[in-house]
């Protein structure tokens, strides 16, 4: 579960940064939650044959392979969510 939370806040984190240079094209918080859940299930597949324990040793000895995964995943997510963004139609 700490791994989770990790990927989470660096996914958060990674999406914060990019919007500071690139906006992404909708900040609604349907869009923003959509980019953060898909690329964590993208890096849940990815680190998904890992054991656990095996990963969390390799988190604190490379976070930067990590975030290099996360910012990729995040770019993904980005682009799959604006072209299919599920806030349509939505009422609030
Ligand atoms: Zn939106």
């Amino acid at each position: 579960m700490a791994m989770k939370n990790y990927m989470e806040d660096v996914v958060k984190e990674i999406l914060r940064d990019l919007e500071k240079t690139q906006p992404i094209h909708c900040p609604c918080e349907r869009c923003r939650k959509d980019i953060v859940a898909l690329a964590l299930s993208n890096l849940r597949g990815k680190y998904a044959t890992t054991p656990e324990g095996e990963i969390l040793a390799r988190v604190e000895q490379s976070d930067r392979q990590v975030r290099t995964d996360a910012l990729l995943a995040v770019m993904q997510a980005i682009e799959i969510v604006r072209e299919k963004p599920r806030h349509q139609g939505s009422i609030k």
